[in-house]
């Protein structure tokens, strides 16, 4: 059930932060720790064993504790959680819908400056939520076409909206794809290099939805898929809250990307807080000529 395995996670995560107040560096000691409310338990991919990589990877940073909310069909209708808790709810959710009143709850909790992350497939979940896709910018699959929203990505120098007509979300073989950053002076994407490699995976193209309020912070060429440079990472203004959706983070294996890794760090960190206190990201650390894997422990040195 959703309780118990909340209260589970919960004394796994104070171990965790145990661990990391004798590990980690000075850089954020002494600033509350940013309380995070990771979201899963249903997806069409491996939730199993990406959310622990996600965990690890902001745990490593010393500046986050997490609580996990495993959502299983069952849970559905004991899930109605106290979102006003945590600075910042992270969805790696791709299920049924919540209950009515999760959903009020959780809409409430935006529009009054709660935060969220999207993380791949969970822009997929909840096509007929119409407040969520409002959230999210831009959503695929589940029957979203041009009903939902235009088409996004980056043409001739600045950002398109197609509203011409067809599915919402596809995607190529998986490869190394190039980020480029569109918009350099971001919080998220100011500490990184303007162009940098992800390591193998696949790179979601042609999605739809509102994409009101939403700012393209990076882009990716979508070769062997739509041919376009789409939309890779995004932030979006919903009501007084802020949102970073991600497209990247396909498996276990590509979330140890150190592109995936620094950008959910990050985007993190600016969703919770409208900021970013990380260091820059040198391209020696995230380069452009080879898609780079980092360990966990190696980010724990870093912090
Ligand atoms: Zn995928």
């Amino acid at each position: 059930m959703f309780k118990n395995t909340l209260k589970n996670f919960t004394i796994i995560a104070v171990q965790l932060s145990l661990f990391s107040s004798v590990s980690l560096a000075d850089d954020h000691k002494g600033k509350p720790k940013i309380s995070v409310f990771l979201v899963d338990g249903q997806n069409n991919h491996d939730w199993k064993r990406c959310s622990p990589v996600m965990i690890d990877t902001l745990n490593a940073t010393g500046r986050f504790s997490i609580e996990r909310a495993i959502v299983t069909k069952e849970d559905i209708a004991d899930f109605k959680p106290n979102f006003g808790k945590y600075d910042v709810v992270l969805s790696n959710y791709n299920g049924e819908p919540w209950l009515q009143e999760t959903q009020v709850s959780f809409v409430k909790y935006m529009k009054n400056g709660g935060n969220l992350v999207v993380v791949h497939a969970a822009d997929n979940s909840f096509p007929k939520w119409k407040e969520f896709n409002e959230m999210i910018g831009l959503g695929g699959w589940k029957g979203r076409n041009e009903k939902d929203g235009p088409y996004v990505y980056w043409k001739g120098g600045k950002i398109v909206r197609d509203e011409s007509k067809g599915k919402g979300g596809s995607h190529g073989r998986p490869w190394e794809y190039k980020v480029v950053v569109r918009e350099k002076k971001h919080p998220i994407t100011r500490g990184l290099p303007t162009e940098f490699l992800m390591v193998k995976e696949e790179l979601y193209d042609r999605l739809r939805g509102p994409a009101k309020n939403m700012t393209v912070l990076a882009t990716a060429f979508a070769e062997g898929g739509s041919e376009r440079h789409e939309p890779v990472l995004m932030t979006i203004k919903y009501g007084k809250g802020r949102v970073f959706h991600t497209v990247m983070g396909h498996s276990h294996t590509s979330m140890g990307g150190v592109a995936f890794q620094e950008t959910l760090i990050r985007g993190t960190e600016w969703a919770a807080t409208g900021k970013v206190t990380f260091p820059p990201v040198t391209a020696e650390i995230l380069p452009v000529e080879r898609a780079a894997y980092r360990q966990i422990e190696e980010i724990k040195a870093l912090n």
